[in-house]
């Protein structure tokens, strides 16, 4: 219950689960430190909300088995994460668990993420708002043979580029997270090799569909290099930047 939790919002001045229904007394007229609280746990309570969708997500897509993986989302300076080995379908509004850009818990009592140094080296180095990693069988599959994925299709530009793979380093490390961060320069999304995805996002969808379509191009070109006695074409860099070019103006327009 959020109530007996220790370091619930509210206890490092942000407002606690109490006042969270409180916001029409921290409406206009009411006091300014409180209407700001008020805000900020809404927003984070909110963003907690679509951070648990998007971690069940991965798994009912098939994209994590299990308690691997895991998903945050930054809201100002504080860091939403999943916790650590928790099965998302037992996540509930109370278990919300944050840190701030050191890594230090501010909000909750789970143990975050193991995978805590690859998610704050994003967001210190990025302004990405949100980053999701999982263990997709042809992502991880890929990962295992090759130092890119060979660029089959044009969605890589979707991502900034030929897909690099991040040398392996034992996971919740933080020589992972500087590898990754390498494989990362001017990416949106890279492979841990023998390990998994990473991807980031201005949004928790963007993020999410990131790793969903670098899961389907991994398995694409495993598809394609094994049919027997073929070997897929490939396209140019410069293919790849003027799609990228193109998929910044993909969809509907406002
Ligand atoms: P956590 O359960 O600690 O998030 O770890 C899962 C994982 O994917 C580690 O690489
Ligand atoms: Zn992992």
């Amino acid at each position: 219950m959020a109530e007996q939790r220790r370091d619930a919002p509210g206890s490092d001045g942000t407002d606690g689960g109490h006042r969270a229904g409180g916001a029409g007394e921290a409406g206009p007229g009411g006091a300014m430190g409180t209407a700001w609280a008020a805000e900020a746990y809404g927003e984070a309570a909110a963003a907690w909300e679509a951070l648990v969708a998007t971690a069940r997500r991965t798994v009912a897509d098939g994209l994590v088995v299990g308690t691997s993986g895991n998903v945050s989302a930054r809201v100002g300076d504080l860091v939403l994460v999943t916790p650590s080995g928790v099965p998302y379908d037992r996540l509930t509004p109370a278990d919300i668990t944050g840190v701030d850009l050191t890594g230090r818990q501010v909000v909750g009592t789970l143990v975050p993420t193991s995978e805590l140094p690859m998610h704050l080296a994003v967001y210190r180095t990025t302004d990405a708002r949100a980053v999701v990693h999982t263990h997709a069988v042809h992502a991880t599959a890929v990962s295992t043979l090759v130092t890119e994925l060979p660029p089959v299709h044009y969605m890589a530009g979707a991502l900034g580029g030929v897909v690099r793979v991040a040398p392996y380093a034992t996971y919740g490390t933080e020589e992972l997270a500087r590898n990754m961060l390498r494989a990362l320069d001017g990416r949106s999304g890279c492979l841990l090799r023998n390990h998994g995805t990473i991807t980031h996002g201005a949004t928790l969808d963007q993020a999410y569909d990131r790793t969903a379509q670098l899961e389907w191009m991994c398995r694409l070109w495993l598809t394609a290099s094994s049919v027997p006695g073929l070997t897929p074409s490939l396209l140019t860099e410069a293919h790849m930047a003027e799609a990228g070019a193109r998929l910044k103006g993909y969809g509907q327009r406002r």
